[in-house]
Protein backbone atom coordinates (compact mmCIF):
# COMPACT_ATOMS: atom_id res chain seq x y z
CA UNK A 1 0.00 0.00 0.00
CA UNK A 2 1.27 3.82 -0.75
CA UNK A 3 2.20 5.21 2.51
CA UNK A 4 0.24 7.64 2.99
CA UNK A 5 1.85 11.59 2.09
CA UNK A 6 0.13 14.24 3.92
CA UNK A 7 -2.58 14.60 6.13
CA UNK A 8 -4.94 17.43 7.07
CA UNK A 9 -4.23 20.25 9.78
CA UNK A 10 -7.51 18.48 11.15
CA UNK A 11 -6.27 14.94 11.57
CA UNK A 12 -8.26 13.20 13.57
CA UNK A 13 -11.23 10.37 13.65
CA UNK A 14 -12.31 11.73 10.64
CA UNK A 15 -10.90 10.35 7.11
CA UNK A 16 -11.11 9.60 4.04
CA UNK A 17 -14.56 8.24 4.66
CA UNK A 18 -16.17 11.74 5.32
CA UNK A 19 -15.90 12.10 1.85
CA UNK A 20 -18.31 9.50 1.36
CA UNK A 21 -20.42 11.64 4.09
CA UNK A 22 -20.64 14.39 0.94
CA UNK A 23 -23.00 12.46 -1.24
CA UNK A 24 -25.15 11.78 1.90
CA UNK A 25 -25.70 15.63 2.65
CA UNK A 26 -26.56 16.37 -0.90
CA UNK A 27 -29.12 14.71 -2.28
CA UNK A 28 -28.58 15.11 -5.64
CA UNK A 29 -25.57 13.04 -5.58
CA UNK A 30 -22.47 15.59 -5.11
CA UNK A 31 -19.61 15.13 -8.16
CA UNK A 32 -16.62 15.24 -7.19
CA UNK A 33 -13.38 16.41 -9.40
CA UNK A 34 -9.66 16.55 -8.74
CA UNK A 35 -7.10 17.11 -10.88
CA UNK A 36 -4.19 15.53 -9.16
CA UNK A 37 -4.73 12.85 -6.61
CA UNK A 38 -1.91 11.96 -4.33
CA UNK A 39 -0.62 8.20 -3.87
CA UNK A 40 -3.84 6.73 -6.17
CA UNK A 41 -1.68 7.65 -9.39
CA UNK A 42 -4.31 9.05 -11.59
CA UNK A 43 -4.35 12.49 -13.43
CA UNK A 44 -6.80 13.91 -15.36
CA UNK A 45 -4.13 15.96 -17.82
CA UNK A 46 -1.89 14.17 -19.83
CA UNK A 47 0.91 12.06 -18.00
CA UNK A 48 3.03 14.67 -18.83
CA UNK A 49 1.20 17.86 -17.58
CA UNK A 50 0.35 16.32 -14.24
CA UNK A 51 3.85 15.20 -13.71
CA UNK A 52 5.60 18.67 -14.22
CA UNK A 53 2.34 20.11 -12.06
CA UNK A 54 2.69 17.43 -9.14
CA UNK A 55 6.60 18.38 -9.13
CA UNK A 56 6.28 21.71 -8.65
CA UNK A 57 3.79 21.22 -5.83
CA UNK A 58 6.59 21.64 -2.92
CA UNK A 59 6.09 19.34 0.24
CA UNK A 60 6.60 20.80 3.14
CA UNK A 61 6.97 18.33 6.06
CA UNK A 62 5.96 19.27 10.01
CA UNK A 63 3.84 22.23 8.69
CA UNK A 64 1.93 24.12 10.17
CA UNK A 65 2.51 21.49 12.94
CA UNK A 66 4.11 18.27 13.22
CA UNK A 67 3.19 15.38 11.13
CA UNK A 68 1.56 17.70 8.64
CA UNK A 69 2.84 17.39 5.24
CA UNK A 70 2.14 20.52 3.55
CA UNK A 71 1.42 21.06 -0.04
CA UNK A 72 2.61 24.10 -0.84
CA UNK A 73 1.09 25.33 -3.86
CA UNK A 74 2.78 29.07 -4.40
CA UNK A 75 5.96 27.42 -6.70
CA UNK A 76 3.02 26.40 -9.22
CA UNK A 77 1.26 29.96 -8.71
CA UNK A 78 3.87 31.91 -9.87
CA UNK A 79 5.25 29.99 -12.76
CA UNK A 80 2.92 31.38 -15.44
CA UNK A 81 2.71 27.96 -17.54
CA UNK A 82 1.93 25.74 -14.81
CA UNK A 83 -1.10 28.28 -13.26
CA UNK A 84 -2.13 28.56 -17.17
CA UNK A 85 -2.14 24.78 -17.35
CA UNK A 86 -4.18 24.72 -14.36
CA UNK A 87 -7.11 26.62 -15.03
CA UNK A 88 -7.08 25.91 -18.50
CA UNK A 89 -8.02 22.48 -17.57
CA UNK A 90 -10.42 23.14 -14.90
CA UNK A 91 -11.90 25.79 -17.69
CA UNK A 92 -11.97 22.65 -20.12
CA UNK A 93 -14.00 20.21 -17.50
CA UNK A 94 -16.85 23.42 -16.74
CA UNK A 95 -16.96 25.29 -20.39
CA UNK A 96 -19.94 22.98 -21.51
CA UNK A 97 -21.50 23.31 -18.07
CA UNK A 98 -22.92 26.81 -18.20
CA UNK A 99 -21.89 27.95 -14.63
CA UNK A 100 -23.46 30.71 -12.95
CA UNK A 101 -21.16 31.30 -10.07
CA UNK A 102 -17.93 29.63 -8.88
CA UNK A 103 -17.67 29.36 -5.05
CA UNK A 104 -14.23 29.74 -3.92
CA UNK A 105 -13.23 28.90 -0.11
CA UNK A 106 -10.81 30.78 2.02
CA UNK A 107 -8.01 30.99 1.05
CA UNK A 108 -6.34 29.66 -1.06
CA UNK A 109 -9.91 28.10 -3.00
CA UNK A 110 -10.08 31.52 -3.74
CA UNK A 111 -6.94 32.21 -6.02
CA UNK A 112 -8.08 29.36 -7.83
CA UNK A 113 -11.92 29.92 -8.25
CA UNK A 114 -11.61 33.28 -8.86
CA UNK A 115 -9.44 32.70 -12.32
CA UNK A 116 -11.14 29.81 -13.25
CA UNK A 117 -14.90 32.52 -12.93
CA UNK A 118 -13.39 34.21 -15.44
CA UNK A 119 -12.27 32.32 -17.87
CA UNK A 120 -15.30 30.34 -17.64
CA UNK A 121 -17.45 34.20 -17.67
CA UNK A 122 -19.18 33.21 -14.64
CA UNK A 123 -19.32 35.33 -11.41
CA UNK A 124 -17.25 34.42 -8.14
CA UNK A 125 -18.76 33.92 -4.69
CA UNK A 126 -16.33 33.59 -1.33
CA UNK A 127 -17.16 31.14 1.22
CA UNK A 128 -15.08 33.03 4.14
CA UNK A 129 -14.35 31.98 7.83
CA UNK A 130 -16.63 33.90 10.32
CA UNK A 131 -16.82 37.84 10.46
CA UNK A 132 -14.91 38.21 7.59
CA UNK A 133 -18.06 39.21 5.02
CA UNK A 134 -19.73 42.50 5.59
CA UNK A 135 -23.35 42.03 4.79
CA UNK A 136 -25.72 39.41 5.98
CA UNK A 137 -24.46 36.06 6.49
CA UNK A 138 -25.70 32.22 6.74
CA UNK A 139 -22.92 30.15 8.95
CA UNK A 140 -22.30 26.31 9.14
CA UNK A 141 -20.49 25.28 11.86
CA UNK A 142 -18.48 22.14 11.80
CA UNK A 143 -16.41 19.97 14.41
CA UNK A 144 -12.40 19.66 14.38
CA UNK A 145 -10.52 17.58 16.61
CA UNK A 146 -10.46 20.33 19.36
CA UNK A 147 -13.97 22.51 19.13
CA UNK A 148 -15.19 23.95 16.39
CA UNK A 149 -15.20 26.30 13.17
CA UNK A 150 -17.62 27.94 10.75
CA UNK A 151 -17.83 29.01 7.33
CA UNK A 152 -19.91 31.86 6.02
CA UNK A 153 -21.49 33.34 2.70
CA UNK A 154 -23.28 36.04 1.74
CA UNK A 155 -27.44 35.60 2.27
CA UNK A 156 -27.79 37.42 -1.31
CA UNK A 157 -24.89 35.21 -2.81
CA UNK A 158 -26.63 33.59 -5.28
CA UNK A 159 -30.04 33.90 -7.35
CA UNK A 160 -32.15 30.47 -7.11
CA UNK A 161 -31.37 27.71 -9.83
CA UNK A 162 -28.16 29.09 -10.58
CA UNK A 163 -25.83 25.85 -11.59
CA UNK A 164 -22.88 26.76 -8.90
CA UNK A 165 -19.64 24.57 -8.55
CA UNK A 166 -17.71 24.78 -5.29
CA UNK A 167 -13.37 24.56 -6.01
CA UNK A 168 -10.59 24.63 -3.40
CA UNK A 169 -6.96 23.90 -3.67
CA UNK A 170 -6.48 20.56 -1.54
CA UNK A 171 -8.74 18.57 -0.55
CA UNK A 172 -8.04 16.45 2.95
CA UNK A 173 -10.37 15.08 5.16
CA UNK A 174 -13.20 16.66 3.77
CA UNK A 175 -14.36 18.38 6.46
CA UNK A 176 -14.36 21.76 5.34
CA UNK A 177 -15.92 20.88 2.11
CA UNK A 178 -18.87 19.41 3.61
CA UNK A 179 -19.64 22.47 5.63
CA UNK A 180 -19.75 24.12 2.64
CA UNK A 181 -21.59 22.41 0.56
CA UNK A 182 -24.16 22.14 3.80
CA UNK A 183 -24.14 25.34 3.94
CA UNK A 184 -25.02 26.39 0.03
CA UNK A 185 -27.59 23.27 0.03
CA UNK A 186 -29.10 24.14 2.88
CA UNK A 187 -30.09 27.90 2.37
CA UNK A 188 -30.42 27.86 -1.25
CA UNK A 189 -32.07 27.03 -4.12
CA UNK A 190 -29.27 26.17 -6.51
CA UNK A 191 -27.88 23.48 -8.84
CA UNK A 192 -24.68 22.38 -7.36
CA UNK A 193 -22.76 20.84 -10.15
CA UNK A 194 -19.66 19.64 -8.65
CA UNK A 195 -17.18 20.38 -6.30
CA UNK A 196 -13.56 20.78 -8.07
CA UNK A 197 -9.91 20.53 -6.46
CA UNK A 198 -6.87 20.70 -7.49
CA UNK A 199 -5.05 18.18 -5.25
CA UNK A 200 -7.02 15.29 -3.45
CA UNK A 201 -5.01 13.88 -0.87
CA UNK A 202 -5.40 9.97 -0.23
CA UNK A 203 -5.53 8.70 3.40
P1 LIG B 1 -9.95 19.40 5.07
O1 LIG B 1 -11.13 20.05 5.77
O2 LIG B 1 -9.23 18.46 5.96
O3 LIG B 1 -10.36 18.76 3.76
O4 LIG B 1 -8.91 20.54 4.76
C1 LIG B 1 -9.34 21.57 3.98
C2 LIG B 1 -8.47 22.76 3.91
O5 LIG B 1 -7.25 22.69 4.63
C3 LIG B 1 -8.15 22.94 2.47
O6 LIG B 1 -8.80 24.14 2.09
C4 LIG B 1 -6.66 23.05 2.38
O7 LIG B 1 -6.35 24.33 1.91
C5 LIG B 1 -6.13 22.88 3.77
N1 LIG B 1 -5.27 21.71 3.93
C6 LIG B 1 -5.53 20.60 4.65
N2 LIG B 1 -4.51 19.75 4.63
C7 LIG B 1 -3.55 20.31 3.85
C8 LIG B 1 -2.24 19.92 3.41
N3 LIG B 1 -1.69 18.77 3.80
N4 LIG B 1 -1.54 20.76 2.61
C9 LIG B 1 -2.09 21.93 2.22
N5 LIG B 1 -3.31 22.36 2.59
C10 LIG B 1 -4.04 21.57 3.41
Amino acid sequence: MTPRSSRSFYSHEVNASQIVALQVINPIHLKKFSLLKYNAGYWDLERQNMEALKSIIRDIPDFPKKGIVFKDITPLLSDPISFQKVIDALKARYKDEKIDQVVGVEARGFIFASALAYALGSGFVMIRKPGKLPYNTYQETYSLEYGEDSVEIHQDAFENGQRIIIVDDVLATGGTLAACVSLVTKNFQVNLVEVGFLIELDF
